[in-house]
This record gives structure tokens, C-alpha cells and sequence, in this order.
């Protein structure tokens, strides 16, 4: 029936804007909410009622309002569940467990020797019962798990398309896993996933349009467009790093010349640096030293690298126009020796004036935002359930399926 269908969907969105209010601006009276939102108090009611029943909100304690009028304040209930993350690195994963609001409770590091999906599958999924035991929080319910990594990731989010650093094509690794595990399981590229967590509660929550600079391994960007996820039309949308910086120069990992993360990203950074100072045992932390301790080799380098990439920045920023920019990775640990010449060249190449260019220097971005992957259902109205019990998910991590 018409009818119902519409009702029904009215109460998604209903619910999808309530819940984000919530999330944005924290606790709200349903009176505030009804009037912010520019819907009806009954309807604020219905869609609360809801919400409180599933334990998602909470009711806080009466605050007094004008009038002598005592309003209840609503708020999320970030610990309703669990959502765990998974970061796949070329030879660990980074693994985390975080409340609704991608707050860490737990976290760990378990090696990868293999890139076998089967094998990484296996893994993943026997990681679990102990990341959920260390959590210690035996009556959240787990809402699911996230997974990111580099490569092209399919639109349903279930797929590896293409992956240059695992050499995976069309690996189902999402769906080898919920086999495991039994609870939802989403994949997304690595810089999407962070930019997801950036943008539901780090440095972008503020913002409709932002983009993301990765600089580590490879270099990246994620871009929010409008509040949304820009994936493009085959989930491959932000391969930055895969921009010409030298025609016919260095090989890159993609079998191409010339790209930008060929000569710039952190990897790229430290083989300059050796291949300059004839030094194989020079890592990040020697370089860190020898940029505080004003080598002039180190300073030129990743001078010279800080500007590539944000020579490179600004023909993003004048095509896509974000209020900020997010930068994560290995990389921003170099500090002003790597942002200064970066934002410096941005700058001078900008259309406009230049946006922000705001460091993000948390530990444990990136395999929050995997976790965020789930955190982000409970905010979006297309989707709902898929919460299970932990009790349910016993030890069922190490079948296998291969
Ligand atoms: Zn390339």
C-alpha cells in the first residue's frame, strides 16, 4: 500500500535526521529537536520512542526551562554496541574496538604473514572473540565490523575490485568473513573509511565538504561532497597518488611512470633519502631525528616533498572546492619540516583563498575509521538492524572455508 510505504519512509528519514541532530549537537529536548528539525512534536515523539526502545537513546536527567517547564534532554547511547575494525596493512593488522561514537575501548596488533584471502579471512575472524573479550563490556551487542584497506573497493562494499599492494582481484573478502563470523561486515579503501570516521566525529564533523590527504605507503585523498562519500562511478575516486608529478620518471606500484606517490609518499620519502645518503638502514624515526636536528639532506627532501604534494593539492582544491582539508598518514608526523613548504605551495596555486589544511595526529585514525564503517549504518536511514548478540558469536572465528 502507498500509504504505508510512504509512512514508512518519512520514519527513516525522521529517524536518520534525529539521530545525526543527536550526533552533531549533542543531548536535546524533543521540543528543541521538533523545532530545529522542523518536524512535528508528535512526530519527534513516535520516532523517540522508537529509539528509546531499542536502547539507541537514552533519556538524561530534567533540566529547567523557561516557564518552569522541566524538559527531559535525549542523547545517543554510544555504548548500545560495539563495532569493531580491522586495518589491513601489507604485513599487520591494526584491530579496534570503539563505542558508537568510533571512541576506542580496546585495541590490537596481530601479524599478517600471508595474502591469501582465506588465510586473512581466517584471521580476521578468529581476532574476533578475543578484540570483543578485551573490550569488557559484556552487555553491548555487537553491531558489526569494518574493514579497510588499500585497493579498489566494490559499491556494496564487500569486495576487493583491485589491490596493487595485496594483489588481490575480486576478492569477496568482506563476505569470507561474515561466513565466519556471522554479523555484518562492511569493506571500504582505507582513506574512505577514514575520512567517514573524520566526518561522523573527528575533524570534519562540522563540515558537508572536506577532503582527505593521506600521505604513507601510497597517497591518497577521500572527498565528502554535499555530506556524502564522492566513491566515483567504480569505487576508484581519490587515487591521487596516481597523478603525473614526472613524465616516463620513477616506476610506481600501480606499473605506471611518473605518479606522485612514486616520489612523495613517506615509502617513497625514505628510498630518497637512502638512495642520497647511500644509508640502508635509515627509517621514519631517523628521519623524525634528523629533521629536528636541522640536517640539511632531510630538511630538502621532505621540503621538496611537502611542496610536490601540495602543488599537487591545489589542482584538487580548485576542481572540488572543500571548507577543509583532513591530513592523516606517517607522513604528517614530519611535522612543519613537511606541512610548512606543503600548505606554502598550496597557497600559492589556489584559486581561492587556500582551506584550512588541519593535521590530524591521533594514533589510531585509521583503524577507527574501520570501525566507523559500522557507526555509520546506525546514522544512515537506508539501513537498519543487522545487531546480534555477542553471546551468538561463541567461536565460530576459526572454521574454515577454504
Ligand atoms: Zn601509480
Amino acid at each position: 500500500m502507498k500509504l504505508k510505504g510512504d509512512q514508512t519512509t518519512a520514519r527513516a528519514m525522521n529517524r536518520r535526521l534525529i539521530l545525526n541532530l543527536l550526533r552533531r549537537e549533542g543531548p536535546r529536548s524533543r521540543a528543541d529537536i521538533a523545532t530545529v528539525i522542523g518536524l512535528s512534536p508528535a512526530a519527534v515523539t513516535f520516532v523517540v520512542a522508537d529509539l528509546l526502545e531499542e536502547g539507541i537513546v537514552t533519556e538524561g536527567k530534567a533540566v529547567p526551562g523557561p516557564a518552569g517547564r522541566r524538559p527531559i534532554p535525549v542523547e545517543i547511547n554510544y555504548e548500545h554496541s560495539l563495532a569493531l575494525g580491522f586495518k589491513l596493512m601489507v604485513d599487520s593488522v591494526e584491530c579496534v574496538a570503539t563505542d558508537l561514537a568510533t571512541n576506542p575501548v580496546a585495541a590490537m596488533r596481530v601479524g599478517l604473514e600471508g595474502h591469501d584471502p582465506h588465510y586473512v579471512a581466517d584471521l580476521l575472524a578468529g581476532t574476533v572473540p578475543a578484540l570483543v573479550k578485551l573490550a569488557g563490556r559484556p552487555k553491548a551487542k555487537l553491531a558489526g565490523i569494518g574493514i579497510s584497506m588499500p585497493g579498489v573497493i566494490n559499491h556494496e562494499q564487500t569486495a576487493c575490485v583491485r589491490s596493487h599492494r595485496f594483489r588481490w582481484d575480486n576478492v569477496p573478502l568482506a563476505s569470507l568473513v561474515a561466513a565466519r563470523v556471522h554479523v555484518p561486515v562492511w569493506l571500504e579503501d582505507d582513506t574512505n573509511a577514514y575520512a567517514i570516521a573524520q566526518q561522523l566525529f573527528g575533524l570534519g564533523r562540522q563540515h558537508r565538504n572536506m577532503a582527505v590527504l593521506a600521505v604513507g605507503v601510497g597517497i591518497s585523498c577521500a572527498l565528502v561532497i554535499d555530506g556524502k562519500l564522492y566513491r566515483g562511478a567504480n569505487g576508484a575516486a581519490g587515487k591521487f597518488g596516481h597523478t603525473l608529478f614526472e613524465e616516463g620518471g620513477r616506476l610506481c606500484e600501480c606499473g605506471k611512470r611518473g605518479c606522485l606517490m612514486a616520489y612523495h609518499s613517506e615509502l617513497s620519502m625514505l628510498r630518497r633519502w637512502r638512495e642520497t645518503t647511500g644509508r640502508e638502514d635509515l627509517g621514519l624515526p631517523e628521519l623524525r631525528t634528523a629533521l629536528a636536528s636541522g640536517d640539511a639532506t632531510a630538511l630538502t627532501l621532505v621540503g621538496d616533498s611537502g611542496r610536490g604534494i601540495g602543488t599537487a593539492l591545489a589542482n584538487l582544491v580548485n576542481i572540488t572546492d572543500p571548507e577543509v582539508i583532513v591530513a592523516g598518514g606517517e607522513a604528517v608526523s614530519l611535522g612543519d619540516a613537511f606541512l610548512t613548504p606543503l600548505r606554502e605551495a598550496l597557497t600559492a596555486r589556489t584559486f581561492r583563498t587556500a582551506p584550512p589544511l588541519l593535521p590530524d595526529w591521533e594514533d589510531n585514525s585509521w583503524a577507527r575509521g574501520a570501525a566507523a564503517l559500522v557507526t555509520q549504518k546506525i546514522f544512515d536511514f537506508e539501513s537498519s538492524g543487522g545487531v546480534t548478540d555477542i553471546a551468538t558469536l561463541g567461536v565460530r572465528g576459526s572454521t574454515s572455508a577454504a
